[in-house]
């Protein structure tokens, strides 16, 4: 038996192990919140303020508190996590803990806690690998949008009838938190509950190729091939990553041709065209290209906010429009830190009791995503404009009089005279160089079409209305 203040001494020291492995931002959020309970037994308690905020915990920092919590404690310690109702009473019978043996995501987790990180785990073979589906990954949650409709519905087809479409093998590209992942999974999941008996495999590139190192390693390189041989769908994601390793391209070339031979679905994932990767076997690349190669671009507008209101939907968390609008304003290229903006606005709005706001919106962003443009700038406007009236902004600049051009450039020029504190001169030179009479004519043309064109009144309104979102 050990009392409190020994309890409190262990979780300090834990604490300072922990704020070197995970940053100032995260440990404020998700650690400082923390109080040691009890340590009895070897197993400490901790009071998390919130449900969520444990399955947060659980989710990205189990690691970290694994070994910080063996380091203190030694390797049998464990840790139990109440959840605090109200502030400050402990609901004693929502005790949740988890084993933290190694390797272990949860121990002991209560059933219901199992429904979000949950992947579905299979041992196959010699090698280790998992057939690392993810459930939460499915077409149902997967919004489509124009960004990604050819890589969403050709992922169907695949899905409906692996290996027997012209889409073998299915390669999709795409930058970062685009998307990839989810649909390869989805695709993945959904054969396993639709086509009983055809085997799956999921895999990183990393993983294959320090399997297949291990392999060279251990002289079992035909064992290996042969396992992956038996899939009926090969999930590759991530395959960049064998750039420049030859002899992990050598060995994947075999399986590829193999599989496909013997019409086994292939479904590879990658961060560029297979014309733009550099450090490939000629012959690979052209494989990769025999079916059908789809990209994933970042989500436009009505795009993100679906996304938005599907992730919300699932965590059941209301927010106010405005607050939706901003976030799928703020936030354009990644849906990943979409996420994250949100995940964390949740655990902060939880921690503080309070709403989520637009205030709160913005503080969020501001601390998690990097170079999110806050401020109204000429360059925003330029964007937004031209995004709105389907110009380009090299169109805005040119000499064209067509009447949209001229009528989004006359805009962009009304709004930065309007949001920022640009001259007239160097709001004109802006635009092609236009002098500032020109700026002048501009604005005066928008004011006069404004009282004139109940139509364009509405646009105009519709837009100062988002801009000013951004400029809070
Ligand atoms: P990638 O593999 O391209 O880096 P991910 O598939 O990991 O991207 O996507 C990042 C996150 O964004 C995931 O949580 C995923 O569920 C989500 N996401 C991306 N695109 C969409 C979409 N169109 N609809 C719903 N969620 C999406
Ligand atoms: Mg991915």
């Amino acid at each position: 038996m050990i009392d409190v203040k020994e309890c409190k001494t262990i979780w300090s020291n834990c604490l300072s192990v922990i704020r070197d492995m995970v940053g100032d931002q995260s440990f404020k959020t998700w650690f400082e919140p923390i109080v040691p309970l009890s340590l009895t037994d070897n197993i400490l308690t901790i009071q998390v303020p919130s449900r969520f905020f444990y399955e947060w915990l659980e989710e990205h920092y189990v690691h970290v508190l694994k070994d910080a919590i063996h380091a203190e404690l030694g390797p049998s310690a464990r840790l139990e996590y109440a959840i605090s109702t109200d502030g400050k009473t402990v609901e004693n019978n929502k005790l949740y803990n988890i084993s933290l043996q190694s390797g272990n995501k949860a121990g002991s987790k209560t059933s219901d806690s199992a429904s979000k990180s949950h992947s579905d785990t299979r041992e196959i073979g010699q090698f280790g690998f998992d057939v690392q589906l993810n459930n939460q990954y499915q077409f149902e949650n997967f919004i489509e949008g124009d960004c990604n409709r050819l890589a969403r519905s050709s992922g169907f087809a695949v899905a409906k009838k692996p290996g027997a479409t012209s889409f073998n093998p299915l390669m999709l590209y795409s930058k970062v938190g685009l998307g990839k992942t989810h649909l390869v999974q989805a695709i993945g999941n959904y054969i396993k509950k639709n086509h009983e008996g055809k085997s799956i495999l999921y895999v990183s590139s990393e993983k294959f190729a320090n399997q297949f190192m291990e392999a060279v390693k251990n002289n079992s390189i035909r064992d290996f091939s042969n396992f992956f041989l038996k899939t009926d769908v090969l999930i590759l994601d991530d395959v960049q990553f064998f750039a420049n390793k030859e002899k992990t391209q050598e060995v994947f070339f075999h399986i590829f041709n193999d599989l496909h031979q013997s019409g086994k679905q292939i479904i590879m994932t990658s961060d560029k065209a297979p014309k733009d990767l550099a450090g490939f076997q000629e012959r690979l690349l052209s494989r990769f290209k025999w079916g059908l190669t789809a990209d994933l671009q970042a989500p436009d507008f009505e795009t993100r906010v679906a996304i938005i209101q599907k992730k919300l939907e699932t965590e059941q968390v209301e927010i106010p429009s405005d607050v939706l609008e901003y976030l799928a304003y703020s936030v354009d290229t990644n849906v990943r830190e979409i996420e994250g903006v949100i995940n964390t606005m949740i655990a902060q709005a939880a921690l503080n009791q309070r709403h989520i706001d637009l205030e709160l919106a913005k503080q969020t962003i501001q601390s998690i995503v990097q170079n999110v443009e806050t401020e109204v700038g000429i360059d925003y406007i330029m964007k937004f404009v031209s995004e709105y009236f389907s110009v380009t902004i090299e169109q805005m600049k040119d000499k064209t009089r067509k009447r949209e051009i001229v009528v989004a450039r006359q805009v962009s020029m009304y709004f930065a005279k309007e949001y920022t504190n640009m001259s007239l001169k160097s709001i004109g030179s802006n635009f092609g160089n236009r002098d500032h009479s020109t700026v002048i004519h501009a604005i005066q043309s928008v004011n006069d079409l404004m009282d004139t064109d109940k139509k364009f009144n509405a646009t105009m309104q519709d837009l100062m209305k988002k801009i000013k979102l951004k400029a809070i």
